[in-house]
């Protein structure tokens, strides 16, 4: 941390400052130039939080150096992570050295839809099936999800097709059931900020899928995902699904450069949701091209076999020749950004 004191800051005040660092263990490196003085403090952080050194009379401005997100920064855990999904007997890596495509139906509505939806996303290449059994809607009387049941049935489809699944929970009451059933758990954008939710999953023992929440910076986002990592989970995998702006020409806007820049500064793996992003059927398969050029560790995908008659995210959906050729981008282009597709790096025992 550096403390900048004001021009006409006195010695006594520079004084105080030291005084009140090294109370709390904390050294302080004094540094006098012409118009001002800057202390540089060395030791523990949150301790010099708790100082509230910008409230010293003489002090102009305090900077943090170091992430405050300490558990997923890459500053002390340079390589970047692999998060493994599924069951010890079939696990799907999601990291650097790969490139994973998630794909599913948005909502689980029946069995006959999911199963459907399953073998789509198998046949495309995917190696992890979404659906969503809680949907988190912005109206209270559109479809809310099966719950329960929706849980089971998208994890019977998971079994059939030989896909660890992926399926979002809202409610920290949800740990449990969600838990028993899926392979990993989703938190959506509405609820990246539920910093109770965020401890409950931390502790499911399950690996979990952060989604950005829609009006998150990048650092609300990373400490959204501290949250789970303070509770001793650190198999977080972030997923960029695009921001709010003024143009209402796309659902939301993906913000593609999230991708590099969170990489950059946490060792998570991110994936990118262009469905959610665009909310556009056309638009998945160019933003899934931008996701591996950019160098996304995967992408989630909506697909659903009759997107006309979808309880939810009908639009976003891909089926027949979109969907084929999501499967031609993503079998084709990981390669040539030195990625190897996650079907080929599964771990089985
Ligand atoms: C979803 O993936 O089903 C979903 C609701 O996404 P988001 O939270 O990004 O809107
Ligand atoms: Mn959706």
């Amino acid at each position: 941390m550096v403390v900048v004191m004001s021009p006409g800051a006195t010695e006594e005040e520079v004084a105080h400052v030291v005084e009140r660092v090294e109370s709390v263990g904390g050294e302080a490196f004094v540094s006098k130039g012409v118009v001002r003085t800057i202390i540089g403090l060395v030791g523990d952080v949150d301790s010099f939080h708790h100082l509230n050194l910008r409230t010293l009379p003489g002090v102009a401005d305090v900077h943090r150096i170091s992430d405050p997100y300490k558990l997923v920064s890459r500053q002390h855990h340079t390589e970047r992570s692999t998060v493994w999904v599924g069951p010890d007997t079939h696990q799907v890596p999601i990291g650097p050295e790969t490139f994973t495509l998630i794909a599913g139906p948005c909502a689980v509505e029946s069995v006959e839809q999911t199963m459907e939806a399953a073998r789509m996303a198998a046949s495309a290449g995917a190696t992890l099936l979404r659906g969503g059994a809680f949907k988190p809607r912005t109206s209270p009387y559109a479809f809310q999800g099966l719950g329960v049941r929706g849980l089971e049935i998208l994890a019977a489809a998971g079994r059939a097709t030989g896909l660890p699944v992926v399926t979002e929970i809202v409610d920290a009451r949800d740990v449990d059931v969600v838990a028993e059933h899926a392979d990993m758990l989703q938190v959506g954008t509405r609820n990246m900020a539920n910093f109770g939710l965020l401890q409950a999953v931390g502790g499911a023992g399950k690996p979990v899928l952060l989604k950005r929440g829609m009006t998150a910076t990048i650092e609300e986002w990373l400490m959204a995902a501290e949250y789970i990592a303070q509770r001793g989970n650190l198999d977080v995998v972030l997923c960029e699904r695009g921001i709010r702006s003024f143009d209402s020409t796309t659902r939301n806007t993906l913000d593609i450069s999230a991708v590099p820049i969170v990489q950059s500064t946490s060792h998570l793996p991110v994936i990118v949701d262009p469905s959610h992003a665009a909310g556009r059927k056309d638009l998945v398969v160019p933003l899934s091209r931008a996701a591996i050029a950019v160098g996304a560790d995967g992408v989630i995908v909506d697909v659903h076999p009759d997107p006309e008659n979808a309880l939810c995210d009908g639009p976003q959906a891909l089926l027949g020749n979109d969907l084929r050729e999501l499967a031609s981008a993503v079998r084709r282009l990981p390669p040539q950004v030195g990625r190897q597709d996650a079907a080929t790096a599964v771990r089985t025992t």
